[in-house]
């Protein structure tokens, strides 16, 4: 069978931070509407990869290559309108404000909510803020927080507040989801509902590539897996595969 265009590839990614070559040479594709994780010893260049995908910082070379364009040093905001997000991390004001105001503001601007917004006018306005407050409760349902809805973010449990997390990630209506270690510090039953939640967003066609430590959640979750070492891709595969990889037992599985 003929496969499906990738839905993201990464070419030949390089980024060092002074003397360290943090990602060197990356190269790897993304299938549309699978999960794919993205696993490796610490400071293997996980972390650096998703960020330079995600425009968060800049590649000193290579190409990152989305609907035929390469996005590659491009600004997070513009590869964002791709449908290319990252996770947030905690802002600082995450636990001053409840659930659905965390939904709230988390959608990225959209060229009606600035100056062209201001002319089109309060009617324009309130229809978008219709439309978020629509899909910020859509959200709620789909992951069954409704009656936290009006809870403090900072009241709730540590899955929980992963769960939020993961939304607001969801109300930039991504294509492709980033998620750096979705599971870290949660315990094992609030992991298996978090599973649960983006098996059900992979079932939907959400591409993800997603890091994480817990490796029986990678084998849960991910359709494949990259397997980085040292800047570089060491192997893609099965988690089983990859357990059978001497080459990848000996860098990684085995510490
Ligand atoms: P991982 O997520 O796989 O644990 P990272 O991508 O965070 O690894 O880091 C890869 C390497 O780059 C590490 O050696 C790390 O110390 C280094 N590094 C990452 N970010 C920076 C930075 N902003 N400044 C300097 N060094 C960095
Ligand atoms: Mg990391």
């Amino acid at each position: 069978a003929e496969r499906a265009p990738a839905a993201l590839s990464v070419r030949d990614l390089r980024v060092g931070f002074g003397g360290v070559r943090a990602v060197d040479g990356l190269s790897f594709d993304l299938a549309p509407g699978l999960a794919t994780g993205l696993i490796g010893p610490n400071g293997a260049g996980k972390s650096t990869a998703l960020k330079l995908i995600a425009g968060a910082i800049r590649p000193q070379g290579g190409q990152v290559l989305v609907d035929g364009a390469d996005v590659a040093g491009w600004p997070a905001h513009r590869v964002a309108r791709l449908g290319l997000i990252r996770t947030f991390q905690h802002t600082s004001e995450f636990g001053k404000l409840t659930v659905l105001e965390n939904l709230l503001t988390a959608a990225p601007r959209q060229p009606g909510d600035s100056a062209a917004g201001a002319l089109l006018g309060p009617r324009h306005a309130r229809r978008r803020q219709q439309e978020l407050l629509a899909q910020a409760w859509a959200l709620l349902v789909d992951f069954g927080l409704t009656a936290h809805a009006d809870s403090y973010a900072g009241q709730l449990s540590g899955g929980q507040r992963r769960l939020v997390e993961i939304m607001r990630s969801l109300m930039a209506q991504p294509r492709i989801l980033l998620l750096d270690e979705p599971m870290a510090g949660v315990n094992p039953t609030l992991r298996l509902t978090i599973e649960e939640h983006l098996k059900r967003l992979r079932d939907g066609g959400l591409t993800m590539l997603m890091i994480e430590h817990e490796l029986g959640s990678v084998e849960r979750v991910c359709d494949s897996v990259i397997v980085m070492a040292q800047g570089k891709l060491l192997a893609t595969g099965t988690m089983a595969e990859l357990r059978a990889n001497q080459e990848v037992v000996s860098a990684y599985l085995a510490g």
